[in-house]
C-alpha cells in the first residue's frame, strides 16, 4: 500500500486517465471510474460493479473516496428539511432542502463558516473554517437530491447557493462545482436552474461577467443607500453601492443576464417607504427583479422582521413604480433552517 492515498475527486478525467495508465490500465477505465464518482457518486469503489475486482482493490490500495456524509437532518412542520453536512476534515456545515408544489429547490454551502459578519445572519457569528472543495459542494446537490426523490419522489429543480459562506470568496471551487452539476459527466442540469447569490464582491462579479457564466445571479442588497447598508453588512464599507453598480453594470453588458436583488426586510431599519423608493432607483441601473424576504430572527442579532402593515406598503411602493417583485415568506423556520439562520444549532 503507498503511504499516501490520493485523493481520486481532485482529478479531472485527463488527470484520471494518466491515473489510471500509471496503473497499468487502458483509459477506457478512466471513463468509467468519472462515471462511477460524478454521476453515480459512488461512496466506494466495491460500488464500481463494471470494474473487476482486482481493478477495485487496486484502486482502493492506492485512492480513497472523500465525500460528504449527511449526519443528521431536521424536518420542518412545512416540509422544508435542513441537513448536517460533515466534511471529511471533520467540521460542519448545512443545506436545506425546500419543497413548494412547483419547484424543489436545494440551498448549499460554499464555505465552513463564513468571514463576513452579515449583522443580521446566523452564519455570521460563526467564524470561517474553510473554504468547500469543489466536490464538498456538489456532494450537498447530490444528497439533498437523492433525499428529494426520497422524500418528495422528485428530483430537484433548482439549486441557490445561500447557504452558508461568500461563494464569490470561493469562486474556483464554486464555479468548478457548477460546472460539474451541469455537465454531462454530473448532473446534466441546467445553468438556468442555478442562483449563486453574492454579499458583494465587486471585484468578483466583474470576474463572473469575464467567465461569461450562464447561471443566474443575486445580490443581497438590503438597502439602497450606503449608511443603512453598511449598518447591515460591513462589507458595504469595501465595497459600497458605487463600486457595485459599476461591477452590476459590466456584468450586465456582458451576459445580458437580468439580476435578482435580495432584500430581507427589517423592522426600522430598511423598510420605510424612503427605503422602497432608494431600491426603486438602484433597481433602475440595470434590467432587475427584487425579492423581498421575510426575515427570520436569529439569537445573536439586534434585527426583527418587519409588521406586516410595513412589508406590504413598502412591496406596494415598489410595484407602484414598476418594479417586478417576488415576496418570499419565510420556510423552514422552526428548525433555524430558513434564510439567515444557518447556524450549526441543535445538532
Ligand atoms: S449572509 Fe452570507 S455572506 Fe453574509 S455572513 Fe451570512 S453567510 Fe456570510
Amino acid at each position: 500500500m503507498p503511504d499516501k492515498v490520493k485523493n481520486i475527486r481532485s482529478f479531472s478525467l485527463e488527470e484520471l486517465i494518466v491515473e489510471m495508465e500509471k496503473l497499468g490500465e487502458k483509459k477506457f477505465r478512466a471513463k468509467q471510474v468519472y462515471e462511477w464518482l460524478w454521476k453515480k457518486h459512488a461512496a466506494t469503489f466495491n460500488e464500481m460493479s463494471n470494474l473487476s475486482k482486482p481493478l477495485r482493490e487496486k484502486l482502493s490500495q492506492n485512492y480513497s473516496i472523500e465525500q460528504v456524509k449527511i449526519l443528521d437532518s431536521q424536518k420542518s412542520s412545512d416540509g422544508t428539511v435542513k441537513y448536517a453536512f460533515e466534511l471529511s476534515t471533520g467540521q460542519m456545515v448545512e443545506g436545506v432542502l425546500i419543497p413548494t408544489p412547483k419547484r424543489i429547490t436545494a440551498c448549499i454551502s460554499s464555505q465552513a463558516g463564513c468571514s463576513l459578519d452579515c449583522k443580521f445572519c446566523g452564519t455570521g457569528f460563526l467564524d470561517l473554517k474553510r473554504n468547500l472543495y469543489h466536490y464538498e459542494i456538489y456532494d450537498q446537490v447530490q444528497h439533498i437530491n437523492k433525499e428529494a426523490e426520497k422524500t418528495y419522489g422528485r428530483p430537484l429543480t433548482n439549486i441557490v447557493y445561500m447557504g452558508m459562506g461568500e461563494p464569490l470568496l470561493n469562486y474556483k471551487n464554486v464555479l468548478s462545482s457548477i460546472d460539474k452539476i451541469t455537465s454531462e459527466d454530473g448532473m446534466a442540469m441546467s445553468p438556468k436552474r442555478i442562483t449563486l447569490s453574492t454579499a458583494g464582491v465587486a471585484k468578483m462579479i466583474k470576474k463572473l461577467a469575464d467567465d461569461n457564466v450562464k447561471f443566474e445571479f443575486a445580490l443581497s442588497l438590503h438597502a439602497a443607500n450606503d449608511e443603512t447598508r453598511s449598518k447591515i453588512m460591513p462589507i458595504n464599507d469595501s465595497n459600497n453601492l458605487e463600486k457595485l453598480t459599476e461591477a452590476l453594470e459590466y456584468f450586465y453588458e456582458k451576459t445580458k443576464t437580468r439580476i435578482t436583488y435580495e432584500y430581507c426586510i427589517f423592522k426600522d431599519v430598511n423598510d420605510s417607504i424612503q427605503h422602497a423608493q432608494e431600491l426603486v432607483e438602484f433597481s433602475r441601473i440595470i434590467p432587475s427583479k427584487v425579492n423581498v424576504i421575510e426575515y427570520n430572527q436569529v439569537e445573536l442579532a439586534d434585527f426583527v422582521n418587519t409588521t406586516r402593515k410595513r412589508m406590504d406598503a413598502f412591496i406596494h411602493h415598489l410595484e407602484k413604480n414598476g418594479v417586478i417583485v417576488n415576496v418570499r415568506r419565510s420556510r423552514g423556520k422552526d428548525v433555524d433552517g430558513a434564510c439567515g439562520q444557518l447556524a450549526l444549532k441543535n445538532w
